[in-house]
């Protein structure tokens, strides 16, 4: 069958034991689209990310990414295959330095010429972390945590990025640079984004579609418009 879409979820279910999280999830992501997925706490955005990055296991439906099934591909490989997850609490190595950091998002890539490149238009993208270069991952302060969890899924040039809470724990003001850095980062290379946000307004301001998430189903799809002026779906799933 054709693919459309950069990313296919097709009557999604997983969770993490006998009871699924997750039912029948069905949605597109086409390149270069920022798609954000709401939904109350508990709702399920976190497992879809990780269902999607292969850490939980589908029981039933499928994942083609870039018109390949998923289900045979190994957490390990889906880096390679140009799927960055930058979970919620970042995984920065707080040990290393920032370059350190970025270098290791770099690792396993065969073209050592192009990692070398990303890692400047990493440092051209965020200057604050050209500067905090050599600092400690656990001296930098949130926004710059989350900048360094971003940059280093960025050297590996990635086809389709989950991002998960980016905003969690930063001032509203870093908040909108990073969320405007995912447009400018479309626009400019046609990266793929699913964006998981609490913050329901600042998600639907940088996004171009919305799925809302209930008890682990998808009760909505609409434009990021759409989603903003629908009073009734913001009281009864978002909460303003
Ligand atoms: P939040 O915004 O609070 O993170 P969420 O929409 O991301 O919410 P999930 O974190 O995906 O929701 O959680 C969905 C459901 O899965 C919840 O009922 C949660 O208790 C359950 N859950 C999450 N992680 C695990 C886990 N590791 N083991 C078992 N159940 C889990």
């Amino acid at each position: 069958r054709k693919q459309s879409g950069l990313l296919e979820v097709e009557d999604l279910t997983a969770g993490y034991g006998a009871a699924p999280v997750l039912h029948d999830v069905r949605f597109t992501v086409r390149p270069g689209q920022i798609v954000a997925v709401l939904g109350a706490n508990g709702a399920g955005k976190t497992t879809l990310l990780r269902a999607l990055s292969g850490l939980v296991e589908a029981d039933h439906g499928r994942i083609v990414f870039d018109g390949e099934d998923l289900r045979d591909v190994k957490v390990e490989q889906m880096v390679r295959r140009g799927i960055a997850h930058v979970p919620e609490g970042r995984g920065v190595v707080t040990e290393l330095t920032v370059d350190e950091n970025l270098r290791l998002g770099g690792l396993w890539r065969r073209d050592r010429a192009d990692a070398a490149r990303a890692l400047d238009e990493v440092y051209d993208l965020f200057p604050a972390l050209a500067q905090r270069r050599a600092s400690a991952g656990h001296q930098l302060s949130g926004g710059e945590r989350q900048m360094l969890a971003l940059g280093r899924a960025l050297i590996g040039r990635p086809r389709l990025l989950l991002l998960d809470e980016p905003s969690l724990g930063l001032a509203p003001r870093i908040t909108a640079q990073i969320l405007a850095l995912l447009r400018e980062l479309r626009d400019r290379t046609g990266l793929a984004v699913l964006l998981v946000e609490q913050n329901v307004r600042s998600a639907l301001s940088v996004a171009d579609e919305g799925i809302v998430l209930s008890l682990g189903r998808v009760v909505t799809r609409n434009s990021a418009a759409d989603l903003r002026d629908d009073a009734d779906l913001r009281h009864a799933y978002l909460g303003f």
